[in-house]
């Protein structure tokens, strides 16, 4: 292997949208088997979402899962405080323990969901001012957010930006000098709104896939207005998505952004750079993630397989990309000295 002069290093890399469904869910992923699929697609920081069952509202429910994270994961985890209806005047309170607050304006399930102008603009004045706002913002409500941005003057990030217009707002309100950031997921890169047809529920996850236009639109603000690629890896069994009836949206996707990456890199659609930006120094900027030193990611970027090329680690086993022609492999993982990952193995793991 080090003969091979074509050896690529990247930094650790930070996923800053997963699920990782602790607690309430550990059927579908758990902190180990989640931090695992993290190492085997060369993510070494976590942020994970607070939409669990119970969700994470309080102080007692963060520091306890926080406290398991650390505890079970492989790789660096860190929790996100979630808000609902009853919780927004405790805020002041909570900032002092996550480092940011994710708030769902659309389409979620449970008690998470925000609505009403005031209790926003309420959540966008409480909310530390150093510490991350982080939306689940789809249409409308992409702009109702870079209004509470403008009008708070405070830092806000959006999730999972898919759309042509939502990433045309977002690069006018930057221009304007607004505190704002985004990412978008791999599936909203790689995937349109005719793969969802032949995908079915395996293709269905919110934001839904979009049009060949907005996809388009996307790459074309890759350089520019995006700022992270993001999985929003959102494990559920297979049986749970091919049931008849209610099959939850989300997909998987720690084990296969940074393949699909090194792919478009190599089909000279992105720079190796620009990945690096995308998947380490923005993210760790945007939410001050801790370095992580003696910490990267080796790759060959020249080999081709077929995606995956392990048993995913992930424990909902399937990928909406399997089967997906892939040029660049991970070859191994370093995480504070250590090497955690060769070839597709986790080291130490036992499945
Ligand atoms: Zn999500």
């Amino acid at each position: 292997m080090n003969t091979k002069t074509t050896l690529m290093k990247l930094p650790g890399l930070a996923d800053v949208h997963v699920h990782l469904r602790v607690p309430g869910g550990e059927h579908k992923e758990d902190y180990r088997t989640g931090s695992a699929a993290a190492l085997a697609g060369g993510f070494t920081t976590l942020m994970a979402m607070p939409n669990t069952n119970p969700a994470i509202t309080t102080a007692d429910g963060w520091q306890a899962a926080q406290r398991q994270a650390a505890k079970e994961s492989l790789c660096d985890v860190a929790l996100f405080m979630g808000v609902s209806m009853s919780s927004i005047d405790n805020l002041p309170e909570l900032g002092k323990y996550a480092p940011a607050l994710k708030l769902y304006m659309d389409l979620t399930f449970g008690d998470l969901r925000i609505e009403g102008m005031e209790n926003l603009e309420r959540i966008a004045e409480l909310w530390p001012r150093d510490k991350v706002l982080a939306l689940h913002a789809e249409g409308e409500s992409v702009r109702t957010g870079l209004v509470l941005a403008e009008k708070f003057h405070r830092r806000m990030h959006f999730c999972h930006i898919s759309r042509k217009d939502e990433i045309e707002w977002i690069a006018e309100a930057k221009g304007r000098g607004l505190p704002v950031t985004c990412e978008v997921t791999p599936h909203h890169l790689f995937l349109t709104d005719a793969d969802a047809k032949h995908l079915g529920s395996l293709g269905d996850m919110r934001p839904r896939l979009a049009s060949q236009n907005d996809v388009d639109a996307l790459w074309s603000h890759i350089n520019t207005t995006i700022d992270c690629v993001a999985s929003d890896h959102a494990p559920h069994t297979l049986a749970e998505k091919q049931a008849s009836q209610n099959s939850p949206p989300g997909v998987p996707g720690l084990e296969s952004t940074l393949p699909l990456l090194l792919n478009a890199a190599a089909e000279e659609r992105i720079s190796y750079d620009r990945i690096v930006t995308l998947l380490s120094t923005n993210p760790r900027r945007i939410y001050s993630l801790p370095e992580q030193p003696d910490t990267w990611v080796e790759i060959d970027p020249d080999e081709i397989y077929e995606f995956p090329d392990h048993e995913l680690y992930t424990k909902c086993s399937w990928s909406p990309f399997s089967g997906t022609p892939i040029k660049g492999r991970i070859l191994r993982v370093v995480l504070r000295g250590k090497e955690v990952i060769r070839n597709g193995k986790v080291h130490d793991y036992d499945r």
